[in-house]
């Protein structure tokens, strides 16, 4: 029988991941433990067309707060979801590129003002494993020592019994997996319980926020029609001891349909174009070769998580391999005032978006623009964002906000609106943002 379209993405993006060079992946150490990551992709689907893989990633790391890099040259965020959003930005800039120039593509029109996907083309995300934070929150639980398991149980059950479809959303953002109880919250990723913490939000609050605003994000909505996600297919399902894995299986599906895109149903009225949508949710038996599972099905007692990510964009050449948010071959700096060299600089960082982006548009006074004022430019994106977040207005102030390097500020729902799914989001803000496409940091 042949595959379902989702089996085929799934295999292209394995496959794509398996033709790479071994450097940046997972290895065995010479202390014999066993590496693993997650793998993530962005597939373009057309009918009668093979699956076309625009972008891959591969990370599980994250930097802390206190690396965050004044001049977006650094990638904070180095989760393979994250990182292969990160790469499509790149992907439509260079196939925009494209369009313009007259060449034919398969994927991109320009339609009235903007570059939209072409008629019949479908977006799909694959991941390896359930999306760090809200998607899999019942699956860790699931998979727990007996009392972290009962604690979640407890908790799912008060919620069956209440009479809500959707639980109303804790208003206060969690730091990385702590409270199994605190469902359906945004978390930021956990990163060490040792280290200082990040304010990086967990996949599972970004995919869902692509559900809103779609993946091109804030920047590329100059140009770009919001492109969502179709699909959504993901690996590394395991059916805990003494459940039936048909049940099981329906209850991760919708316990992530829940977290990736039900979550955010109550949000106030959205301003065109942006809409809520519904990827449709897989899972595929497939597993991925260089994951968790995999190692321990292959032996491996207690494998370790692989501390290097790596991105691939085909149409931009060779993978990238990035360690501590830098391009690899660098060192890792302190994120400062002065820019990394080119080479040091990962292709997907901010600042190498920003100045593909820059160099797409017609407009040369872009080129001194700030990321902050250009991602703000677009009205009808913010509002949309606002819908979902609300507006930075409050100081943050959980407990672990003392290890931020300073103060952060935290969304809530502007006056008299009804409070935002995401209504605690913690915005990197102006601080981060104000730099120029050619590398000049403006003052705040
Ligand atoms: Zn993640």
């Amino acid at each position: 029988m042949a595959d379902t379209i989702a089996e085929q993405v799934v295999q292209a993006a394995q496959g794509a991941y398996a033709a790479l060079p071994k450097h940046g992946k997972p290895i065995v150490r010479d202390n014999g433990v066993a590496e693993w990551t997650i793998l993530a992709a962005i597939v373009l689907v057309r009918p009668d067309r093979e699956p076309h893989l625009v972008s891959l990633g591969t990370g599980v790391k994250v930097l802390p707060a206190a690396r965050l890099p004044p001049l977006g040259d650094t990638v904070h965020d180095c989760h393979a979801e994250v990182l292969a959003r990160r790469g499509f930005l790149r992907w439509l800039v260079a196939e925009a590129v494209r369009v313009q120039r007259g060449e034919a593509s398969e994927w991109l029109v320009w339609r009235e003002d903007k570059f939209g996907l072409a008629p019949g083309v479908e977006v799909f995300l694959y991941v390896s494993a359930l999306p760090c934070g809200d998607a899999s929150t019942l699956h860790t639980a699931a998979h727990q020592p007996a009392d972290a398991a009962e604690a979640f149980k407890n908790e799912a059950a008060r919620r069956a019994a209440s009479e809500q479809d959707t639980p109303p959303v804790p208003t206060e953002v969690v730091r990385g997996r702590n409270g199994y109880e605190n469902y359906g919250a945004i978390r930021t990723k956990p990163g060490r319980p040792d280290s200082p913490p990040s304010i990086s939000f967990s996949c599972s609050d970004k995919i869902a926020t692509w559900t809103v605003l779609g993946l091109q994000g804030a920047l590329l909505a100059r140009l770009f029609e919001p492109v969502y996600l179709d699909h959504i297919v993901i690996g590394g399902v395991e059916v805990p001891e003494g459940q039936r894995e048909d049940e099981w299986h329906a209850t991760v599906v919708a316990e992530a349909e829940r977290a990736l895109w039900r979550r955010v149903e109550g949000i106030g009225a959205l301003p065109p174009p942006y809409r809520l949508t519904q990827p449709r949710l897989h899972l595929t038996p497939r597993r991925f070769a260089l994951s968790r599972e995999a190692a321990l099905a292959s032996g491996a007692s207690d494998p370790s998580t692989s501390t290097v990510s790596l991105s691939h964009v085909p149409v931009l050449g060779k993978p990238e391999v990035i360690i501590n948010g830098c391009a690899q071959g660098s060192g890792w700096k302190a994120p400062g005032k002065v820019l990394l060299k080119d080479k040091q600089r990962s292709r997907v960082c901010k600042m190498e978006v920003l100045r593909a982006f820059v160099g797409l548009s017609a407009e040369a006074e872009l080129a001194d623009e700030t990321y902050f004022s250009l991602k703000h430019a677009n009205t009808a994106y913010q509002e949309a964002k606002a819908a979902l977040r609300g507006v930075p207005a409050e100081r943050l102030n959980a407990d672990w906000a003392k290890r931020l390097p300073h103060e952060f500020e935290v969304t809530s729902a502007a006056s008299g609106a009804t409070a935002p799914p995401f209504t605690g989001w913690i915005p990197t803000g102006p601080r981060y943002e104000s730099f120029t496409s050619r590398g000049v940091l403006a003052a705040l």
